[in-house]
């Protein structure tokens, strides 16, 4: 049970089918595998179980519609979609199955998103890391080790909890299903209850010798250290998923995932935004006046740019396609320079009477703004 089958697939029907052809489906398939008739093949428990809860949201209306547009995430909390308590309720209409069923959903279902028998198999929890990269790992992608404490089948036992050259018996008392069903008669009838069996703690099997190294348990954490491939372009906040390597499931299910989160220690130069990375620069007033060719640095070293006569403080230049790769692999972003200019300080007798010298030949032809500013204030106050 590697991967959720689609739910439609599991009932054998058309994304299309109407209530009934989904009825009936469910109700032939739960005839099929219903764990009461195939006590010797848990192949038809977990089919079952799969079967009920396909059924479960495609006979709702609501559910069924959220699954077409969310698919899984839409009506499993554990997908991380926002359906939470949306199970329970909706089975009325397994009255006409039969006598095996009344007992079935006399008490199992209802509230929550319970199993059908408490020995069946659930997926472990995943769990979360997160990983902090340089500006250069994250553009370019890395290989990074991270260590994760997780729980793991014992290798000792292989996970049933029985010692070396012995294997857990099945429980007599429920028979394997780790589940007991108690009748109580009431005035308004017979009930059935069902709960987890005293014997096997609802299990279902009965460990005589437990293993040694876990106690019995079947189950150990472990501190493992692992290599995440980061691809190229990943940005602050987003996860690796490393399917099958979270907690280790319970009665043979599958493995919960693991997610790495990634954050990003800021660059001396760079800032990113998106696949764009920004650098700004600061350049003298010659050079901006004048014109200039810049050695500016990119994240794959400097790269000649030449700025044009009279570039103004602020410009913002594009340097195509020299930002970061897309992380969902097409394309590369851009490099943004902004060119700042420097007001000079600490400036020598020399200097002084070089500018001054280059202030008297400046004509309004040079400083347009200036020129445009002052007009502006002689027309506004009516000067002459
Ligand atoms: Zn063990
Ligand atoms: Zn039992």
């Amino acid at each position: 049970m590697a991967d959720k089958r689609d739910y439609y697939e599991v009932l054998g029907v058309q994304k299309g089918a109407s209530d009934d052809e989904v009825k009936k489906a469910h109700r032939k398939l739960a005839k099929q595998y219903h764990p009461d008739l195939n006590r010797d093949n848990p192949e038809a428990a977990e089919k079952f179980k799969e079967l009920n809860e396909a059924y479960e949201v495609l006979s709702d209306k609501e559910k069924r519609q959220k699954y077409d547009q969310f698919g899984f995430a839409g009506v499993d909390p554990s997908y991380g979609g926002g359906a939470g308590g949306a199970y329970g309720g909706g089975f009325g209409d397994f009255g006409d199955l039969g006598d095996i069923f009344s007992s079935f959903f006399g008490g199992g279902f209802g509230g929550g998103r319970s199993t059908t028998r408490r020995n069946a198999p659930q997926r472990g929890e995943s769990i979360r890391q997160s990983v902090i990269l340089s500006f250069e790992e994250a553009a370019f992608g890395c290989e990074k080790e991270i260590t994760i404490d997780r729980i793991e089948n014992c290798e000792e036992c292989g996970g049933t909890g029985a010692a070396k050259g012995t294997s857990p018996e099945t429980c007599s008392n429920c028979r394997g299903t780790g589940t007991v069903t108690q009748t109580q008669r009431t005035p308004l009838g017979m009930f059935q209850t069902q709960a987890a069996c005293p014997h096997c703690h609802g299990t279902g099997k009965i460990v005589k010798t437990p293993c040694s190294k876990c106690s019995g348990a079947g189950r150990v954490r472990k501190s493992r250290t692992l290599k995440v491939n980061v691809p190229a372009g990943i940005d602050e906040g987003q996860s690796i998923q490393l399917r099958g390597q979270g907690n280790a499931g319970v009665n043979g299910g599958p493995s919960g995932d693991l997610l790495v989160t990634v954050s990003i220690r800021p660059h001396p130069v760079f800032t990113r935004d998106g696949s764009n990375v920004i650098c700004e620069i600061p350049i003298s007033f010659a050079q901006a006046a004048l014109g200039d060719s810049l050695q500016v640095p990119t994240i794959d070293g400097r790269i000649e740019y030449k700025i044009p006569e009279g570039t103004q403080t602020g410009t913002v230049f594009r340097m195509k396609g020299k930002g970061i790769q897309n992380v969902n692999g097409r394309g590369r972003g851009d490099q943004f320079v902004r060119v700042n200019i420097e007001v000079p300080k600490n400036l020598s007798e020399k200097q002084k009477r070089l500018l001054r010298e280059f202030e008297e030949n400046t004509t309004d032809d040079n400083q347009s703004q200036r020129k445009g500013f002052w007009d502006k204030v002689k027309d506004a106050f009516k000067e002459m």
